[in-house]
């Protein structure tokens, strides 16, 4: 046999003969990496570890160590679940079962399954896992596999065969009785997958599409450890603990309920008090860095968004307009801009006015698929904290700056660290236009004089099509939102015909940056909840101190406490029932109050108050006074509880 050099990682080059196995190179490497070896990569791609080498190559030997390898183990466990489903339900039929993040799924047809399906499901995959069967890989033709599956009366496979273009290679994996159709590359054999687990139940339809059939999809994760595995198990069920659903529902933060609507919330007494504090928070910050706010409906004629020309960008999220007669058309705004733009309009403005700052807390209205709509997060009807700025070409750069300012700013106040920046342009198509590239260009400039790193991203369905700033976080459901957002914009300007009179007494029309700090204050909440897991800072907590009393002897002194307290701003209630102490102690845990105030014969006694942190807990006797000035100094300071 021929000679072939072959290239590792590592730069080391050794000869083999042509014909040789992957495995078998791993194994001439050493014992333990043939032993280790799941899977191969070869010039780039990934393969099974039978993969013959015929040729000169660069080869990576793949171990459960790198993560091309653990997906690989990802996938066939994937089959091994389907392998158990064949073995337990003869009946299913198998559609497709890629791997995702974390783990795989699996759609299944002709049959639905319950929770304790999946441990039996389990149970039956640990079998195979011990059978250890060799996982085989043949390539066979159209007609064969075809004859395969129809045989089988598997209706997707012999589907999928079908729409399989002429000419591209078809295989087939087989382990023990099962085989399936699949593009691998697999484990050599079943004893190889290691930790995983089921996890959930989900519908599913056929290729997605919900005129086809609809299928059961089974999620499962698979990891190289059982200790990996059950970190990833903690970590999820500490996000569920987390998950702002669960908290908003405990803390009577908002509801959802299907008579008002989905995707449609209330804000409860809580909610709504949280709320209105991050709004005047927020309007007082504006206003002291020069914003004018507004107020605009949320109704507009909806020639007002065609001369934005918004409601081709819109059309998906638009509710149906409301036809009053032949006259007016109205539609629920989707976004706020307009409306803005003619606020600039609304008079004469000079060179000297600029930049304007128009701000507004705006409801807007959005058709979201239902499917998306999670809590407080996605919701269809919302209110921006949002706002224009008007200014010249030159000034572009510190307005932005500006802005970058603020938004450290508050999430400085919020305490939120972990956050990242996302610059996205539009997609031009390949079209040339140096007014756009311009304004990427400053873009860039300007987040590199201010030092920050960023992600970059084309982004193909900008709304008002401008290079933007996203400020993004990562939700307890592991989804990446966006929460604040700038965006440059003279298209808008532009289809409003605003101008400004400049220096030399001539119309120029001005740019406009779009932004939100906040973003939405739903999905901002929503953030909120799950970073402090409930437990609101003392400065937005909807209740800051309980006063409870021992038993319910010391109501009296309790109501005067807590009088002083109310008439010095501070949100408190009172606890006078007659459950014991620890009860009332534990209840005001539960719900997150910052300060309890224990009231008994020593406090009346002395006239003092015995405070206790929801994080510090017992902070001994001390006078109301001292208590207060302590309250109010934490709130002036938003620490953090
Ligand atoms: P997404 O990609 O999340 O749908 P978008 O890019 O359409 O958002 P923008 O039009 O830029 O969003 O909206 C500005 C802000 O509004 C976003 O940064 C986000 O905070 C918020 N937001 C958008 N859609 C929703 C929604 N359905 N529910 C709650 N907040 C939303
Ligand atoms: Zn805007």
């Amino acid at each position: 046999a021929n000679t072939i050099q072959v290239k590792f990682k590592d730069g080391s080059i050794r000869l083999f003969s042509a014909g040789v196995t992957c495995k078998d190179l791993a194994f001439t490497i050493s014992k333990s990496l043939g032993k280790k070896a799941v899977a191969v990569k070869v010039n780039g791609q990934s393969f099974d570890l039978s993969y013959v080498l015929e040729s000169d190559a660069e080869v990576e030997i793949l171990t459960l160590e790198d993560s091309m390898g653990i997906e690989v183990m990802r996938l066939t466990t994937a089959h091994v679940m389907a392998q158990a489903i064949k073995r337990l339900y003869p009946e299913v039929k198998l559609a497709i079962g890629p791997v995702i993040p974390g783990g795989f799924y699996y759609d299944f047809a002709d049959r639905t399954f319950n929770l304790e399906d999946l441990s039996k499901i389990e149970a039956e995959m640990k079998r195979i896992i011990q059978e250890n069967l060799p996982i085989e890989r043949r390539v066979v033709s159209r007609e064969e596999a075809l004859a395969y599956f129809q045989e089988k009366d598997e209706r997707f496979k012999v589907e999928m065969i079908q729409d399989t273009p002429i000419g591209e290679e078809i295989t087939l994996y087989q382990q023990g009785e099962y085989t399936d159709l699949c593009r691998g590359p697999h484990l050599p054999s079943t004893g190889l997958v290691k930790a995983f687990k089921l996890m959930s139940i989900a519908g599913s339809y056929w290729r997605g599409d919900a005129n086809r059939e609809m299928l059961t999809r089974i999620y499962g994760v698979a990891f190289r450890t059982h200790q990996e595995l059950n970190n990833h198990l903690r970590e999820i069920e500490e996000a569920k603990q987390r998950d702002h659903r669960k908290v908003g529902k405990e803390q009577e933060i908002f509801m959802l309920c299907k008579e008002v609507g989905q995707g449609l919330p209330i804000w409860l007494p809580k909610g709504a008090k949280i709320r209105r504090l991050i709004e005047s928070y927020m309007i007082d910050l504006e206003e002291k860095m020069g914003y004018e706010h507004v107020y605009s409906p949320h109704l507009a004629n909806i020639n007002l968004y065609k001369i934005a020309d918004y409601l081709q960008q819109y059309s998906d999220e638009l509710y149906p307009s409301l036809k009053l007669d032949k006259q007016e058309e109205l539609i629920l705004r989707p976004i706020n801009c307009p409306h803005h733009m003619m606020v600039f309009k609304s008079k004469v403005r000079s060179y000297r006015d600029l930049p304007v700052r128009i701000a507004e807390l705006g409801m807007m209205h959005r058709n979201e698929i239902p499917e998306t709509l999670t809590g407080l997060e996605r919701v269809r009807v919302m209110t921006m904290n949002d706002a224009h700025i008007f200014c010249r070409q030159d000034q572009i750069k510190e307005e932005f700056k500006q802005v970058v300012r603020l938004i450290k700013q508050v999430y400085d106040d919020f305490g939120i660290i972990n956050y990242f920046y996302r610059l996205s342009y539009p997609n031009l198509h390949g079209q040339d236009d140096t007014k756009w590239e311009l304004s990427q260009q400053q873009l860039k400039e300007t987040l590199d004089e201010l030092g920050l790193d960023y992600v970059e991203e084309i982004n193909d369905a900008a709304p008002y099509g401008g290079p933007k700033l996203d400020v993004q976080v990562k939700t307890a459901s592991g989804k990446t939102e966006t929460l604040s957002t700038i965006q440059l914009d003279f298209q808008l300007p532009e289809h409003f015909e605003l101008n400004y009179i400049n220096e030399t007494s001539q119309k120029e029309c001005p740019m406009v940056i779009h932004h939100s700090i906040l973003g939405t204050l739903e999905r901002f909440i929503a953030f909120l909840i799950e970073q402090y897991q409930g437990a609101f800072p003392i400065w937005l907590a909807p209740i800051q101190v309980r006063v409870v009393t021992v038993g319910q002897d010391y109501e009296d002194y309790a109501q005067e406490v807590a009088k002083k307290l109310q008439h010095s701003g501070i949100r408190v209630e009172l606890d006078a029932n007659a459950e014991t102490l620890n009860y009332k102690i534990r209840r005001a845990q539960i719900d997150r109050i910052p300060y309890t105030l224990v009231i008994g014969e020593r406090e009346l006694g002395m006239q003092v108050v015995r405070p206790r942190h929801y994080g510090r807990g017992d902070l001994g006797v001390m006078s109301l006074d001292i208590f207060l000035a302590r309250v109010q100094e934490e709130v002036y300071h938003k620490e953090l509880l």
